[in-house]
């Protein structure tokens, strides 16, 4: 088995892995930066240990456009070659511990380091995102994953920002308007992991069972959202230290919402970065909760954290892992019918990628990452199916007790799966690791065997059975059945369905094709569901198939912002601007506001959303193609392969 998925892919692991030094051992950092926001540039120095393994004449480490202004080695200047990409210190070195590095350096980052709101109305906010972006564009470390360093930050940032970063606070100090913030870890992880964080930030602690503090930061303005963002958070902290069976490696966990943010969540080593998109009220908490992305970026604390990758072709070591856990915690936290129901529904996501020949083998290093996610929680899956739960937990654990805080292949987790169970695994990984395609027949096979609750929702086909399906949609107690007929089938939608969950009355708003007189009150009743997608979707209706009525839905929901990405706000506005006699003195407001949800101000999902309703009414015009120019520009690239693709449409 090692053999076959080695000769496979060393060809593109060799292409995939970043350079390395196989004869120097970097053990610690001491690093001490300062945040000028203003300038929005870093300086400082890093102070490394290590030790060298054989004789080597060179050192060096990554450093991405800086000015590398003193390097010391073992306590004496030297000389150096910087070219911009990465710094070599050419000396005889001997084979010997605890040799040391001081770098002296200062930039401004063009990536990697973020300063967000300094010169606009958004929150006065810097963040770091390592992964994919390289910690060595703000600080001189190492690209490879493959060397595990322990790091110490000492921060020096304005006064009144909390600095948040990797490992425990132990001191600070105020030097003028200047504060400073240490923070000292005690166990090693790659340079990727590295993070940073600085904001006007409150937090609230709370305690896992076993005693780890979980720090939970927000925003002052956003205190009322902090219940339903973090809701369950010590659960799913418990439920994955018993369920993984080893102990949480790191000293403490902090989460932190962060504006503008690339991505969901980002999983820095004790200290989790995530969307400031899933800051959220209590009817959010339906429509897009933080809980998924809370529970997969802490199981990533352990996979990936404490046992990393070798390089991309074990990608799936990460990602597969972290959202295997985030759905045994939902399975906890929600049970077995959602559990099922969620692999049904990326099983079938799957099928239609291998459909469209897009499937790749899950250790193609270059697989997206609906592959490496959900084919990796697939895979996981349906291992512990075949070796059962005993052996799978505690090759869980082993695994990790044997390559904690080092670097790991898919064969090592393979093969101790295989030493646990005491079987020969290559049937599985020759279909699960290796092949291109998703098994869909053996993945339905076992949804229909475990879950009754799948099966039944499978089973119901109203293209097929059109006659049953009133009679089943009147008698299933599957909400996932009723919203699948209603679906299908919009002309069964009938007065007693408003009387079902929210969820069934969503599915409602969203599939009604007409408004009979007699449902009127029923249909305006979905104004005040618990979800703001159903809000959204019931203005809508009611404004398209009760015209006269429009005035009194646009005042009766004109506070209503919605989920982050201001939905029922944005439609709104655009049914306002549309309904002759409302309110006419505001309309240039209106489209003002619309225009200034376009502004790089707000998050990319909110300035989607208004700069399509905008083209969507042809009033995409001077300011907001400039908007539009900017947005091209935005280091998260759904958002500038949005502007991209709206200003080509303008050019048509
Ligand atoms: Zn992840």
């Amino acid at each position: 088995m090692r053999k076959t998925i080695s000769l496979i892919f060393g060809i593109l692991a060799a292409v995939g892995f970043s350079q390395q030094q196989p004869y120097v051992d970097f053990i610690q950092a001491e690093v001490k930066v300062t945040i000028n926001p203003d300038k929005q540039e870093v300086f400082g120095s890093v102070d490394y240990r290590f030790d060298v393994l054989k004789s080597s004449d060179s050192i060096f480490l990554d450093a991405r456009n800086m000015t590398i202004e003193e390097v010391f080695l073992n306590n004496k200047p030297v000389d150096f070659n910087y070219q911009g990409r990465q710094l070599i210190i050419k000396n005889n070195l001997r084979p010997e511990s605890n040799h040391k590095l001081r770098v002296s350096f200062r930039t401004k980052p063009s990536k990697a380091m973020y300063f967000r709101g300094w010169n606009n109305e958004a929150p006065d906010e810097v963040w770091t995102q390592g992964q994919g972006k390289y910690t060595s564009s703000w600080l001189p470390s190492l690209d490879d994953m493959n060397d595990k360093i322990e790091f110490d930050l000492s921060i020096m940032a304005p006064k009144d920002y909390a600095v948040v970063a990797n490992g425990k606070y132990v001191e600070g100090g105020y030097i003028d308007d200047m504060q400073r913030w240490e923070y000292n870890m005690d166990l090693p992880m790659s340079s990727y992991l590295v993070a940073l964080a600085i904001g006007r930030y409150d937090k609230r602690m709370i305690y896992s069972n076993s005693g780890i503090p979980i720090e939970l930061y927000y925003r002052s303005s956003d205190s009322i959202k902090f219940e339903p963002t973090y809701r369950y958070t010590k659960e799913i902290f418990d439920f994955l230290e018993n369920e993984i069976g080893l102990a949480y490696p790191w000293q403490n966990y902090k989460q932190i919402p962060i504006h503008d943010f690339l991505y969901a969540g980002m999983e820095n080593t004790g200290a989790t970065f995530f969307s400031d998109d899933f800051m959220i009220d209590e009817i959010a908490f339906n429509d897009n909760s933080y809980v998924n992305v809370n529970a997969h970026e802490l199981a990533h604390q352990w996979f990936g954290n404490m046992v990393t990758e070798t390089s991309g072709v074990h990608h799936w070591l990460h990602e597969g892992f972290a959202s295997y856990y985030a759905l045994l915690a939902e399975q906890h936290l929600f049970g077995d019918s959602h559990f099922y129901m969620k692999l049904y529904k990326s099983a079938l996501k799957l099928e239609e990628q291998d459909l469209a020949g897009n499937g790749t083998s899950l250790l193609n290093p270059k697989s997206n990452s609906l592959t490496f996610y959900e084919k990796g929680a697939w895979t996981l899956f349906m291992l512990r199916e075949l070796v059962g739960d005993h052996v799978f937990k505690s090759s869980i654990k082993e695994y990790l007790n044997a390559y904690k805080f080092k670097n790991v292949e898919t064969d090592d987790f393979m093969d101790m799966v295989e030493k646990i169970a005491d079987t020969d695994l290559t049937a599985f990984e020759k279909q699960w690791l290796l092949s291109d395609d998703f098994p869909i027949e053996r993945a339905i096979d076992a949804l229909n065997q475990m879950s009754p609750y799948v099966q039944g929702y499978i089973n119901t086909n109203c293209e097929v059975e059109q006659s049953k399906c009133a009679e089943i949609l009147s008698d299933t107690f599957n909400d996932d059945i009723k919203i699948k007929i209603i679906t299908e089938q919009p002309d069964l939608i009938n007065p007693d369905l408003f009387d079902e969950s929210w969820k069934v009355r969503q599915a409602v708003a969203l599939n009604s094709k007409s408004i009979a007189d007699n449902d009127r009150e029923l249909y305006e009743s979905l104004l005040d569901d618990p979800s703001y997608i159903t809000r959204e979707a019931a203005l809508y209706k009611l404004w398209t198939f009760l015209p006269d009525k429009r005035m009194v839905y646009l005042e009766r929901t004109k506070d209503i912002f919605g989920l982050s990405d201001g939905n029922v706000r944005l439609l709104w506005l655009v049914l306002a601007m549309n309904t002759s006699g409302f309110d006419q003195d505001s309309i240039k407001q209106f489209y003002s506001e619309l225009l200034e949800y376009t502004t790089d101000i707000h998050n990319p999902s909110l300035r989607i959303r208004a700069f399509n309703y905008l083209a969507m009414l042809d009033m995409c015009l001077d300011e907001c193609q400039s908007n539009l120019e900017l947005a091209k520009q935005h280091y998260n690239w759904q958002l500038s392969k949005f502007a991209r693709q709206e200003l080509a449409k303008l050019k048509d």
